[in-house]
This record gives C-alpha cells, sequence and structure tokens, in this order.
C-alpha cells in the first residue's frame, strides 16, 4: 500500500531541541526517566555550544543519548552561501531550512564592538507592502522557533566577539508568526539559553495592533519597532495594506500601551520615497502624531528593488525631513545607505540559488545605534547618523 508523497519531504515529527524552553527540555528529560538537571546539561550543549548532533553532547550517559535521540533531534540550517560587505561590517548568510525553504540572516558588526544578528520569521511575507521585495515574493511559510533560533547560532558561530543584539527584521512579519517568534526571544534572552538578555532584542512589525497588545502582556521588555512609513492612513494605505485592518490611530494607541506595560522606548521606522511620503509637510504631521510618545524615528532611505518603481529621496530631502520631524520635538535618526549594490547583490542571493524571488535586505542596527563614518565603502547595512 502506498501513500501518495508530498512534494517537499515532510519534517521529522520528534522535536527540535533548539526550539524548547528549559521547562520544556525538564519534561522530554523526565518523560525519558532521566533526573531534571539534564535538562539544563542539554541546553547547555544546545545552546551554549551550539552543537548540532546529540552525539556531541559528552557528559551525558550514551544510553541516555541513544533514547534522547529517538525522542528529539537537533534541527539544522545548511548555510549555502555568505556574503561579506566589503568594509567587514556585515555578513550576510543564505540557509537552508530541513524542506529546502531558503532564508537570509546577517551579521552586523558595529564599531563600538556590537556584534548583532538579524533574523527572518517566515520565508517569504504576506503582508505586501508595495516597497518590499519579499513581499513582492509572497509568503511561503513560518519558520519555527528551532529554524530562527538556528539562524542566531549561526551567525553567533561566525562572530568575532560575542552575540550582543538579535534583531528580528530579517524576511517575514514576526508578529504573523507570534509563538515561535516569542519561544524564540525566549531562549535567545534566557541565561540558559544563548544569554543575549531581552533588553537587546528588538521586533520590527509592520504593526498588527493585537499581537502587539499580546506581546504587552509577556512580561518581556523587548524593544518595538514600528514600520509607520506615513502619518495618515490615506498615505498609508497604498505603502501598508495592513493599515486597512489596522488604522493608524489604533496601531499609536497599542503603541502607547505597549510602551506602558514595558517602559522600553519605541522606534517608529519611515522608509522615505523619493515624492509618495518625504515632504515637510508629511514630516511635520508625523511630528505631530508622535508628539508625547516616548519614541525616537528611524528614517530609511528607500533601498530600490528591482521591478518596483519606487525611487530613493535625493540627500537635501532626506535631511529636510529628519528636520522637520526634530523641529517638531521627536528624535531622528537616518539610517546611512551606501552600496546599494551591494543590497542588490543580497537580494539576488536567494535569486542566484534559485530558490526564491529576490528579497529587500534592509536591516537596521538597533536603535539608538553608532553613527557610521562617513568613509569605508559600500556597506551591506547603514549605521544611523545625524541627518
Ligand atoms: N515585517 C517587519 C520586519 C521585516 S522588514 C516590518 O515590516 O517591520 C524590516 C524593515 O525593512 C521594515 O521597516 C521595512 O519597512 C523595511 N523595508 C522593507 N523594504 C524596504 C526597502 N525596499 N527599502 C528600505 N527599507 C525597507
Ligand atoms: Fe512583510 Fe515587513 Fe516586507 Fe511589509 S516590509 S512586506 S511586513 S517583510
Amino acid at each position: 500500500m502506498t501513500a501518495a508523497r508530498p512534494a517537499a519531504a515532510p519534517l521529522p515529527a520528534t522535536p527540535d531541541l533548539r526550539g524548547l524552553l528549559l521547562p520544556d527540555l525538564t519534561d522530554l528529560v523526565r518523560a525519558l526517566g532521566a533526573p531534571a538537571y539534564r535538562g539544563r546539561q542539554i541546553a547547555r550543549w544546545v545552546y551554549g555550544c551550539g552543537v548540532e548532533d546529540i552525539s556531541e553532547m559528552t557528559d551525558l550517559p550514551i544510553t541516555f543519548r541513544e533514547r534522547l535521540g529517538e525522542a528529539a533531534r537537533i534541527g539544522t540550517l545548511a548555510v549555502r552561501r555568505s556574503t561579506d560587505a566589503a568594509d567587514g561590517s556585515a555578513t550576510k548568510l543564505l540557509a537552508a531550512c530541513e524542506d529546502g525553504q531558503t532564508v537570509e540572516c546577517v551579521l552586523m558588526r558595529f564599531d563600538d564592538g556590537r556584534r548583532s544578528a538579524c533574523v527572518s520569521t517566515q520565508a517569504g511575507c504576506a503582508m505586501g507592502c508595495a516597497f518590499c521585495a519579499t513581499g513582492l515574493g509572497g509568503f511561503a511559510r513560518n519558520l519555527s522557533a528551532g529554524e530562527i533560533i538556528s539562524q542566531a547560532l549561526a551567525i553567533r558561530a561566525r562572530a568575532d566577539r560575542r552575540l550582543s543584539n538579535v534583531v528580528f527584521m530579517g524576511m517575514g512579519e514576526p508578529l504573523a508568526n507570534y509563538e515561535a517568534t516569542v519561544r524564540a526571544a525566549r531562549i535567545l534572552a534566557a541565561p540558559w539559553g544563548l544569554g543575549i538578555g531581552v533588553r537587546h532584542l528588538t521586533i520590527s512589525t509592520v504593526g498588527l495592533v493585537p499581537q502587539i497588545r499580546r506581546l504587552a502582556g509577556e512580561g518581556l521588555q523587548i524593544t518595538l519597532a514600528v514600520s509607520l512609513h506615513a502619518p495618515t492612513d490615506a498615505l498609508r494605505r497604498p505603502l501598508v495594506p495592513v493599515t486597512e485592518r489596522y488604522p493608524i490611530a489604533d496601531l499609536i494607541a497599542a503603541c502607547r500601551d505597549y510602551l506602558a506595560a514595558t517602559g522600553r522606548r519605541l522606534t517608529f521606522e519611515y522608509v522615505l520615497i523619493d515624492g509618495v511620503n518625504d515632504g515637510d509637510a508629511e514630516g511635520r504631521a508625523l511630528g505631530r502624531l508622535l508628539r508625547g510618545l516616548l519614541c525616537h524615528v528611524n528614517v530609511i532611505p528607500l533601498n530600490p528593488v528591482p521591478g518596483i518603481p519606487l525611487r530613493r529621496p535625493a540627500v537635501g530631502r532626506v535631511r529636510a525631513f529628519a528636520r522637520c520631524v526634530r523641529d517638531a520635538g521627536i528624535p531622528v535618526t537616518v539610517r546611512i545607505e551606501r552600496g546599494t549594490e551591494i543590497q542588490a547583490a543580497c537580494g539576488q542571493l536567494r535569486l542566484a540559488d534559485g530558490s526564491g524571488r529576490a528579497s529587500r535586505w534592509t536591516p537596521a542596527p538597533p536603535p539608538g545605534g553608532v553613527p557610521v563614518p562617513a568613509s569605508g565603502g559600500a556597506r551591506t547595512h547603514g549605521g544611523e547618523g545625524p541627518a
């Protein structure tokens, strides 16, 4: 008797150790008849050491390792390609999941010594923002918590210093993959996990209101970066279609509640598009909208995407816009973008691999990032600096 085979190989049914919280690991080892402290030992191997095989857990009895190997597995990503920015400020990885889906993640190196990982939460994205290549390519599937953690481990393994920050700013909408994102955040933050500390995590969201409220109730002090891109619904709707469901007034109210619950300063991202949302009037309106909120605005000059007829404004316009927002009393940073040819190359990682359409790739340094010197060659990622 033969059953019809699905097109893609099904993922193994056993849980991926890389997606388990310490209490899950403890439950697992207890179910296998081992003492609870084995859970902590496994966490040390999986998250502390980043081992890829249970046989490497050499302080566990061999018989227990065998039982563990039958009950669980360690999910891995196969890094297919690694691309360095010319000035060494970033390394981008293209990695294949076990079912062949590819995701990109980035190691960002900052002059002050910080090392930040930018991770993807979905293969593709369903939100359809007008300027975004990931959205252009459509949605494939959610990534598991283990697949998100695997990206951070792959980045950490390539970092010359301690991984200090993780930003959820890669492919996909983190809050549309809520459970896996929050689970990954807990593992990244925990001392038994990657030990990064929750205050060094940033989630960037297109603005899913119910999930922002839910996140506010998690008791996690994660920095929230909200992709606003326009001060009015009329202007935002064509750029960010989800505005139809969650108008700006509701979004700002949810942000206010997030701030009240976490005490974390909010970031608003604003991709600046020539002749679309970059006028002084929009800058002033943005300032008015955000007045009184503990926040700052990260202005991101558009990274042009092949096939999308939107342009990046001239530098003078970027500065003028930033000035309007700042004059309204809102702190502003402008992400300095250089080396658009490398940005293009980045999208081509997936293209060249034949496993996906070009993806936009402009992860931001964490809020409050250091200004990047104006020289130093093409960069993959912008730093933030005064306009
Ligand atoms: N889905 C989430 C996180 C991933 S996108 C979100 O939208 O926030 C990360 C950031 O890159 C977002 O602020 C997004 O608006 C921005 N971005 C997308 N396409 C871009 C482009 N072509 N140029 C510059 N920034 C872009
Ligand atoms: Fe999705 Fe973010 Fe791109 Fe919008 S900007 S399509 S939410 S990844």
